[in-house]
Parts: structure tokens; C-alpha cells; sequence
């Protein structure tokens, strides 16, 4: 390879077989050690580490999955972007009407490291999403710094959405906060 090829060689963006993680107690650990059960969730939290390992923003992903498969993903990228609206289920919403030339994610399901701020969780139903899974809560969020429960104070009416979100996998996520507290980070 000449120098001049060398130049032109784009700013390498490790991938995610090649990233290592590290779990609640400092252990390294790799994307199999994701103790996630769900295989949609797991992605999400993959997702997750992506961003935060390149400091795009905050521990969020998030993928959106149609038919068993996943049609979007996405992650916190307010930091990168410059954005307060890039959070991880915005981006994962973008991508997925993006991919499937349309505004209506009608029989998707929505899958997220954190319970949806008012924004995102509203975005979902625009969307016309059926059904959201969290892992980590609006009170785990908060635990990390994020602002998430003074705003769900204003009101958001979530209780009354019966079970269009659900919690799982909170641990896994909680694992990814834990890891997200103890690295340098930028609170926004
Ligand atoms: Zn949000």
C-alpha cells in the first residue's frame, strides 16, 4: 500500500466481535458474556456499548424488530451529533422507517437498554410501534446521572399505557450502567 493509500484509509470504526466489554465488577468480558436472555435485547445492549465506547453519549441502545427480524438499530448519539434528540430509540426509529421506506413501524416491536424518556416514548407511539421492552428503569436512569424522572414527573400518563412497555432483562442493562458510571464520561 502506497502512502498516499495510507492517507486516504478512513478513521478505522473498531466492530463489535473485535470490542471488548467489561461488566459491573471491571471484568473484561466479551459479547457473548452478555448475560442478556433475550436475543433482541441483547443486541440492543451491543448497541450500547458501541456508542458509549466510541463516547457518542449515553449507555442507550436500542433495535426495532419486524417479523423476527431486526429492521433498525441505533444508539445514543447526542454527544457525537451535537443533538439532545439523538437518543437511542430516536435513532433506531430513523433507521428503521429509513430501511423500510415508511413513516408507520405498525407490527414492530421497539427494544431499548433503558425505559423511553417522554420523547422517545412518545416517538413509539407516532410510530405506531406495538410494543416496547426496557431493560434498566426511569429510576435506573436516574441513577446514572440522566435527568429522565424529574421529566416523567411533568406527567407523561405512562401508567395508563397497560402493557405497551414491559421490562426485561433489567440486569444485563444494569451491568452496562455500572460499566457506563465507572468509565470517563460527559454528562448532558
Ligand atoms: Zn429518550
Amino acid at each position: 500500500m502506497t502512502i498516499k493509500n495510507i492517507l486516504k484509509t478512513p478513521e478505522r470504526v473498531p466492530r463489535l466481535g473485535e470490542m471488548k466489554y467489561r461488566d459491573s465488577k471491571g471484568i473484561f468480558m466479551n459479547e457473548s458474556m452478555i448475560s442478556a436472555k433475550n436475543e433482541y435485547m441483547k443486541e440492543a445492549i451491543k448497541e450500547a456499548y458501541q456508542g458509549i465506547e466510541q463516547k457518542h453519549g449515553g449507555p442507550f441502545g436500542a433495535v426495532i424488530v419486524k417479523d423476527g427480524k431486526i429492521v433498525g438499530r441505533g444508539h445514543n448519539s447526542v454527544l457525537i451529533k451535537n443533538d439532545p434528540t439523538c437518543h437511542g430509540e430516536i435513532e433506531a426509529i430513523r433507521n428503521a422507517c429509513s430501511n423500510l421506506k415508511t413513516y408507520d413501524l405498525s407490527g414492530c416491536e421497539l427494544y431499548t437498554t433503558g425505559e423511553p424518556c417522554p420523547m422517545c416514548l412518545y416517538a413509539s407511539l407516532w410510530a405506531k410501534i406495538d410494543k416496547v421492552y426496557y431493560g434498566c428503569t426511569i429510576a435506573d436512569n436516574s441513577m446514572i446521572g440522566f435527568r429522565d424522572e424529574e421529566m416523567d414527573k411533568l406527567g407523561t400518563g405512562r401508567e395508563q399505557l397497560g402493557d405497551f412497555l414491559e421490562c426485561i432483562d433489567r440486569d444485563a442493562c444494569l451491568d452496562l450502567f455500572h460499566y457506563y458510571k465507572e468509565m470517563e464520561h460527559t454528562i448532558y
